[in-house]
This record gives structure tokens, C-alpha cells and sequence, in this order.
């Protein structure tokens, strides 16, 4: 029987007031060892959807789902303080500014060390040995200097190898990556997804990746979930995605980057018109239709979900 993915969740949705549903229905699956990226526009839900994941919605956003679990454990109906448990120490998280998590009035062995102490019985000297184990290797050279700097002393790419260190404090199995590398020159940006992926390799990591870069889901993906409007219209394989995409909103996202072998040098690159719709209560039928040029009168009322039995489904009248 083939093993039950390490992150399993079905139906999720989150609602931020009594109008907007931000997420209406997602699931989403992370292989272990595998990376299964969240592709699409600002606004679509895709950053929603793991803050759901991870229990860090604002206060006044309400989730709820068909299921949603991490190794087989349910984790809708935890606790705070359990659910506390299991971030940072299971589960962890970085994001795209890394400022965001690291506390500029510590240094960054003290924050690194309390990633670990918090959640395990060792000493100080202890986790600062671990902490300078791991800055080596994110590939941070001198890390004993580097573990009494303050974050503001870091550029930008060496803070975002801060925070993934930071991350496997406590071993980990899943990590959760918003936008980590959009912030990044693009010399770092790939120096970052190469780090990712040797860590996968070498740590057996699952990494659920959020992002509105194709270039970054053709360099790291396993699976694929491209999200429109709260919804994941398409999912597959990163190889059928990107050889055979179905959804309209897909193909039109891929014409928009330059993928090389499929387009020629001065080729003009496509645009999606329009912007991503706010979904009110009682909507019906495909979000995508206002700037579809495919869209039919059925598009109004329903949207099927189409499954071609290997694995790779899209959410449109167009088979
Ligand atoms: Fe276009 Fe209709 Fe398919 Fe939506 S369901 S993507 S509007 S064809």
C-alpha cells in the first residue's frame, strides 16, 4: 500500500468576513521528500491557504476543512498550545521577508538557540552548537561570528539562509516556504532554491512552496497546484503541468514567462487581462470567467472537476 502523504488536506476553506471566502475548497497533499508547489497572482489564496495550514491566520479569519492532516494526525481540532507544539518543531515556516520572523533586538545565535530550547530539553551551549552546525551547513562561512550578529548586520540573502537554518532547528519533516526567494536578487534566488533542494535530498524534507514564479516551480517542483480566486483550478506532476497544461488561467500564466525551447528570442510574451475577482457569498460557477476567452454560458452556473486517473485534474468545462 503506498504511504499516505505527510500533509493531507481536503475542502479547506477560510472565510476573513461574512461576505469574502478567501479559500473555497482547497486541498492540497505534500509527498515526504517531495516539494508541491502553490502557484498563482497576488490575492488568489495561496498564502491564506498555509497560514491556514500552520494555524497563523489573523484573528477573525475562520477556517474549517473536510480534514486536514500531518502524518496522519488530525490537526484541524488542535489545541493552540498543540498546535504551538507542532510548529517549529515538525512543522516550520519561513517567509519571504525574513525581518519578518527574526527579531532585530537579538542576536542571531540567542534566536536560534530558543528554536530549539523551546521546544526540547538542552542546554544553551547545546543549541548554539547546533545552531553553528547548521548555519555551515546552509553554506554561512565563520558561523560562530555569524551567531552573535544582529540581523540588521546580514544582507538579505545571508538572513533568508538564517531562517532556514532557524527552521531545521528541530529536524523538521515539513517546510513551509512563502515566497522565499521573491524578495532576492536573482543570482541569490537561485543560490536559495539549490540550498532548498540539497536540503530535500539530503534531510528527506517535504516542502509545500508558495509562489507566483513559474521559473521558481519549473527549478523545484515535484507536484503542482495552480490557485485562481481561492480555488486550485489545476494540479498535476511539474512535468505534465508544464508539457500539457489544460486549465485556460495555466496556459496563460505560462505564456507570460519565457520557458526556454518553447520560445524564441524576441518572441513577444503573453498577458493575462483583468485582475483576480473578490469572491462574495453565493457565487457561482468559475472565477475565471471574466477573463476567459473561452468562457461559455455553463460557466455562469457550474464548473466540473476533470480527473484523467493519473493524477492530474483541472476544474473547467474544456476537457
Ligand atoms: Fe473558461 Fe469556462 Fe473553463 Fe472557466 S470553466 S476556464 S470560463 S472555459
Amino acid at each position: 500500500m503506498p504511504e499516505a502523504p505527510l500533509l493531507d488536506v481536503r475542502g479547506l476553506r477560510v472565510r476573513f468576513n461574512a461576505q469574502v471566502e478567501a479559500v473555497r475548497g482547497v486541498d492540497l497533499t505534500v509527498e515526504r521528500g517531495q516539494t508541491h508547489c502553490v502557484v498563482g497572482e497576488s490575492g488568489c489564496g495561496k498564502s491564506v491557504s498555509s497560514l491556514a495550514v500552520m494555524g497563523l491566520l489573523a484573528r477573525g479569519a475562520k477556517r474549517s476543512a473536510a480534514h486536514m492532516r500531518f502524518d496522519g494526525q488530525d490537526i484541524l481540532g488542535l489545541s493552540d498550545t498543540a498546535l504551538q507544539r507542532l510548529r517549529g518543531d515538525r512543522m516550520a515556516m519561513i517567509f519571504q521577508e525574513p525581518m519578518t520572523s527574526l527579531n532585530p533586538a537579538y542576536t542571531i545565535g540567542s534566536q536560534m538557540a530558543e528554536a530549539l530550547t523551546r521546544h526540547r530539553k538542552v542546554g544553551k551551549q547545546q543549541a548554539l552548537d547546533r545552531a553553528a552546525e547548521l548555519l555551515t551547513k546552509v553554506g554561512i562561512t565563520a558561523p560562530g561570528l555569524r551567531l552573535a550578529q544582529y540581523p540588521h548586520q546580514l544582507s538579505g540573502g545571508l538572513r533568508q539562509r538564517v531562517m532556514i537554518a532557524m527552521a531545521l532547528m528541530c529536524d523538521p519533516e515539513l517546510l513551509i516556504a512563502d515566497e522565499p526567494t521573491t524578495a532576492l536578487d536573482v543570482t541569490v534566488q537561485a543560490q536559495i532554491l539549490r540550498l532548498l533542494r540539497d536540503l530535500q535530498a539530503e534531510l528527506g524534507l517535504a516542502i509545500l512552496l508558495i509562489t507566483h514564479d513559474l521559473g521558481v516551480v519549473a527549478r523545484i517542483a515535484h507536484k503542482v497546484s495552480v490557485m485562481y480566486a481561492g480555488e486550485v483550478v489545476e494540479s498535476a506532476s511539474a512535468t505534465d503541468l508544464f508539457a500539457a497544461p489544460r486549465h485556460p488561467y495555466t496556459q496563460g500564466l505560462l505564456g507570460c514567462v519565457p520557458i526556454p525551447g518553447k520560445i524564441k528570442r524576441g518572441d513577444p510574451l503573453g498577458s493575462i487581462p483583468g485582475t483576480v475577482p473578490r469572491i462574495a457569498d453565493g457565487f457561482t460557477g468559475c472565477g475565471f470567467r471574466d477573463r476567459c476567452a473561452h468562457a461559455m454560458p455553463q460557466c455562469a452556473v457550474s464548473v466540473p472537476q476533470r480527473d484523467d486517473g493519473a493524477g492530474h485534474r483541472h476544474l473547467c468545462h474544456l476537457s
